[in-house]
């Protein structure tokens, strides 16, 4: 319960919704145990009718409201008394339904708004999150928060709230009445009432423990569908289709099985309701009628009896699964907490009020990085300085810590030694809005959203740009003339993950989306491996001209040999082991002259580009 206090500040963020809910409640249980007492008068008044003998019941038995009404009532005849009776309690359950309606307009209602302000608290928490967070995180289980646990939460906020109020009243309500009326039939005709709660209360766990065990298999056989659908390219080409759909039957059998248990279990549930509600109405009936054979005004007390406990089967069997909706919201909630407490290790506010520009020399000053989950050392005393304007490529092998360069630079971590500065400012106090803004990131993994292309290209910018602008950036990145062939052009739509075009396409498009913008230092980290080495020779002359003046950073495994670049630096282990231009390398004779020679063979010999892999 605990965990759940947080939510108190939403519930008084909504507290005219919230109290004025309660009241509802109150006041629709109120009109609701009226109608047994009318049915309990009429049958009473028939009673001393057929018996000619007046009624021994006492004005204590009843209510403010209900003795207005018998005073009032019994002015009439008795046909009149039943038919006046009979509209009374129709317009009493009438009032009842529209209390009804307002309950559910304050509070189911107000559930949604918290459902919605919680999706948006954890949507931005998400987003102000570092890279290391989603490193180890696994996707799933960031969705489930956001979906799952949320509704969960909604559920206690909600539904849960709105049963528990409206039971503990509408108990209070009929147990009130029957006391007054006589307690030792009251005390009799509720004694299987708690045996009722607390079976409903043990077989309610073992529903949620069953249904949580559906819900995990429901998830498995999810994911396996999901993942078959993603990687069916792969399970065709390699002849997997029969291995996977064995695999899916499996996770289909689990589930079958977990699902038919659970339906089993809930089909004792309600038969079990009934047998206690038949039990006490059994004891209503027999008791009442020994009663009624001393005394025969006692019929209108059964009756009025039998309706009372009908009226309190539905709040009692929720109390069972009201007490496991809070419970499962509490468990939700934890996780929600534990989730929203992290702080992200970057200070993003410690300089949001920065408003100079920021410049484009970059210095890595005896950088050092560690991933911290797994303990790799990524750069050691990494030292680089880049003028403004000047253009440097960072050749290495695969895992020589290139990307991580790439990632610093943007902020993605906080450096474990050492310190990077942007135009003079280390990057600690440039806010990272301002900070990412000003970089042009085209990553080695491209994403494209499930949107046109045109939007793709423009996601970066804060305002719409002008076909023509989108154009240009299409163009310098070579993509242009393809995007116009398509049936669509700029409007078509790149399905789930881009998957209408090919990887050489969709890295382009990346290109595009960074250069849009016209601005900042240019970082493009290994972003041409999937493009033929003529285009990119053309995107790399677009970019000539295009980075003129600018500061850029090309990571490759290639060399590019069309562009002058002012430093070329060769890493390895996360250390650099060469540096100059091209010409000072090409004299030293190491690996950088090695990987151009290959290449250069490779390009004479196509055949041979695939030794370039090797580097
Ligand atoms: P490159 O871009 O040159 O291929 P990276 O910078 O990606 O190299 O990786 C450098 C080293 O850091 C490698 O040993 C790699 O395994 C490790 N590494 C990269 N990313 C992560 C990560 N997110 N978590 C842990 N280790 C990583």
């Amino acid at each position: 319960m605990r965990n759940l206090s947080v939510l108190n500040a939403y519930f008084w963020k909504y507290r005219y919704r919230f109290f004025s809910g309660i009241l509802f409640v109150i006041a629709s249980n109120y009109f609701a145990v009226l109608a047994p007492e009318i049915t309990g008068f009429i049958v009473g008044k028939m009673q001393q009718f057929l018996s000619g003998k007046p009624s021994s019941a006492s004005s204590e038995v009843y209510g403010k409201t209900m003795n207005g009404f018998i005073h009032w009532v019994n002015h009439f005849d008795f046909s009149n008394i039943v038919i006046i009776s009979s509209v009374t309690i129709l317009v009493v359950a009438l009032i009842r339904g529209l209390f009804l309606y307002f309950m559910r307009q304050t509070i189911i209602v107000m559930s949604r708004h918290i459902e919605y302000d919680q999706k948006n608290e954890i949507y931005k928490k998400y987003q102000s999150l570092d890279a290391s967070f989603y490193k180890i995180n696994r996707t799933g289980d960031l969705m489930n928060r956001i979906t799952e646990d949320v509704s969960r939460v909604r559920m206690y906020v909600g539904p849960a709230i709105m049963y528990f109020i409206n039971l503990t009243t509408l108990i209070t309500f009929c147990v009130v009445n029957m006391l007054r009326k006589d307690v030792h039939l009251t005390l009799l005709v509720l004694s299987p009432l708690p045996l009722l709660a607390i079976t409903i209360y043990f077989v309610n766990s073992i529903i949620h423990k069953k249904s949580e065990k559906v819900q995990a298999s429901l998830s498995d056989l999810t994911t396996n569908a999901q993942e078959s659908y993603a990687g069916i390219r792969v399970i065709k080409s390699f002849v997997q289709e029969k291995a996977m759909f064995h695999f899916f039957k499996e996770n289909s059998e689990t589930y079958r099985k977990n699902a038919i248990s659970l339906a089993r279990v809930e089909a004792i549930y309600f038969p079990s309701i009934s047998l206690m509600i038949g039990l006490s109405t059994l004891i209503t009936v027999l008791a009442g009628c020994f009663m009624a054979i001393r005394d025969p005004q006692h019929v209108g007390l059964i009756v009025e009896f039998v309706i009372y406990i009908n009226m309190l089967t539905f709040p009692v069997s929720a109390i069972g699964w009201t007490a496991s909706m809070i419970q499962r919201a509490a468990a939700s909630q934890k996780r929600i907490n534990e989730f929203l407490s992290i702080q992200p290790d970057m200070a993003v506010d410690r300089s949001e009020k920065m408003e100079e520009k920021i410049g484009g020399d970059i210095l890595f000053k005896d950088v050092s990085f560690t991933y911290a989950h797994t303990g790799i050392q990524a750069l050691k005393h990494f030292n680089l300085h880049i003028a403004e304007g000047e253009k440097v490529l960072i050749l290495g092998k695969t895992g020589s810590g290139k990307t991580t360069i790439a990632q610093l630079l943007l902020h993605f971590f906080n450096v474990s030694g050492g310190d990077i500065f942007i135009g003079g400012k280390n990057i600690r106090d440039i806010p990272l809005q301002m900070l990412r803004d000003h970089i042009n990131y085209v990553p080695q993994d491209v994403f494209l959203f499930s949107d046109t292309i045109e939007n793709n290209i423009a996601f970066g910018l804060s305002e719409k740009p002008t076909l023509e602008q989108v154009e240009n950036a299409a163009r310098l990145a070579c993509i242009d003339a393809e995007i116009k062939a398509l049936p669509n052009g700029y409007q078509t739509l790149v399905g789930e993950r881009g998957v209408t075009l090919s990887g050489g396409q969709k890295q382009r498009v990346s290109i595009a989306r960074a250069l849009i913008k016209g601005h900042g230092i240019l970082l493009f980290d290994d972003c041409l491996s999937a493009v033929d080495p003529k285009t990119e020779n053309t995107i790399i002359r677009n970019l000539y001209e295009f980075i003129e003046g600018k500061t850029a950073l090309l990571i490759t495994h290639r060399i590019f040999t069309v562009l002058n670049f002012s430093k070329i630096i060769v890493i390895e282990n996360g250390t650099i082991t060469e540096q100059g231009t091209h010409d000072e390398l090409l004299k030293q004779n190491g690996y950088y002259a090695e990987l151009y020679h290959q290449q250069l063979a490779g390009e004479q010999n196509p055949h041979q580009i695939f030794e370039e892999t090797k580097f």
